[in-house]
């Protein structure tokens, strides 16, 4: 079904969304992006992800682009508008933009292109979760700036298609003996009856979901430690679970064929899924 996306200033048809092969996010994968869910036609969470967009441009010297996160709000209103979106999820890309000759060098002044679309995702049922899902470790071999939801992503595409070609739902990736996150998900653990997850700094993505589950945990008097959590303490676990914002709670039972705790869904992975749920729910 034809769908009305933002593309530089315009609303046109998704089929008719054209850039320039000189563009730089092309070239050479030089840009940013966000993907922000949409539940009861709101965008979610919208100002985390504003300053999460606003810090990737910031980091990748893309300051002076601010002031397109101004308007993005209300591109977003006008596309729920526009394709009735209820439940769904918008795809934000801003590149650096076009430059006349293939230069790694941007000139002064460049400017960036943006598109911003609808995307559908299928967000797991409760139902779904009970069988709990098989996870692998890599070695994560990604840049050290993980935290720049940047578009070149080639790291985490061929990590994550190692689970997918392997049988697993997701890739949890290791660099010197301590999880860092996973292929397109943060991580949280049960570790001696604690819930933990990896430390934020340039090895991991700041995640939206990550960042409410931490305060909803909080607000129900569920400790959270933020911390050092090593391969041993992954794969001794009680309960290992992924966050993001296209599945905001995915339980890992099994690890390289290791069980994780005893092998069925632990009751703070279900404790998760109900948190947000019952956010989103209230909304
Ligand atoms: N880490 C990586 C590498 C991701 O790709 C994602 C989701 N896109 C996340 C973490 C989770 O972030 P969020 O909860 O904001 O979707």
């Amino acid at each position: 079904m034809s769908q009305i996306i933002y593309l530089n200033g315009e609303y046109i048809n998704r089929d008719d969304g054209k850039i320039s092969i000189m563009d730089r996010g092309f070239l050479f994968g030089d840009g940013v992006y966000e993907l922000v869910p949409i539940y009861k036609s709101k965008p979610f969470l919208i100002n985390k992800h504003l300053q999460r967009l606003r810090s990737s441009l910031e980091l990748v010297g893309m300051k002076t682009d601010f002031a397109i996160i101004e308007d993005l709000e209300n591109i977003m209103l006008q596309l729920i508008a526009k394709n009735k979106y209820v439940d769904h999820f918008f795809y934000v890309h801003i590149t650096r933009g076009y430059q006349s000759s293939r230069n790694h060098v941007y000139p002064d002044g460049i400017k960036p292109t943006v598109l911003v679309m609808g995307e559908e995702y299928k967000v797991f049922s409760k139902e779904k979760l009970k069988n709990g899902f098989k996870g692998c470790v890599r070695e994560d071999f990604r840049w050290m700036k993980s935290n720049i939801k940047s578009i070149s992503l080639l790291g985490n595409v061929l990590l994550k298609n190692y689970a997918a070609q392997n049988g697993f739902y997701e890739t949890l990736l290791i660099r010197n003996k301590k999880l860092t996150e996973g292929s397109a998900s943060n991580i949280f653990v049960v570790n001696n009856g604690k819930v933990m997850t990896p430390n934020l700094g340039v090895e991991i993505l700041p995640g939206i979901t990550r960042d409410l589950l931490i305060e909803l945990f909080r607000k129900n008097n569920i400790d959270v430690e933020e911390t050092d959590v090593s391969e041993d303490d992954l794969l001794n676990s009680e309960e290992v679970w992924c966050t993001s914002s296209t599945n905001y709670c995915v339980p890992i039972t099994e690890i390289d064929s290791k069980k994780i705790g005893d092998g069925t869904v632990g009751e703070y992975s279900y404790k998760s899924y109900d948190l947000i749920n019952k956010f989103i729910s209230e909304l």
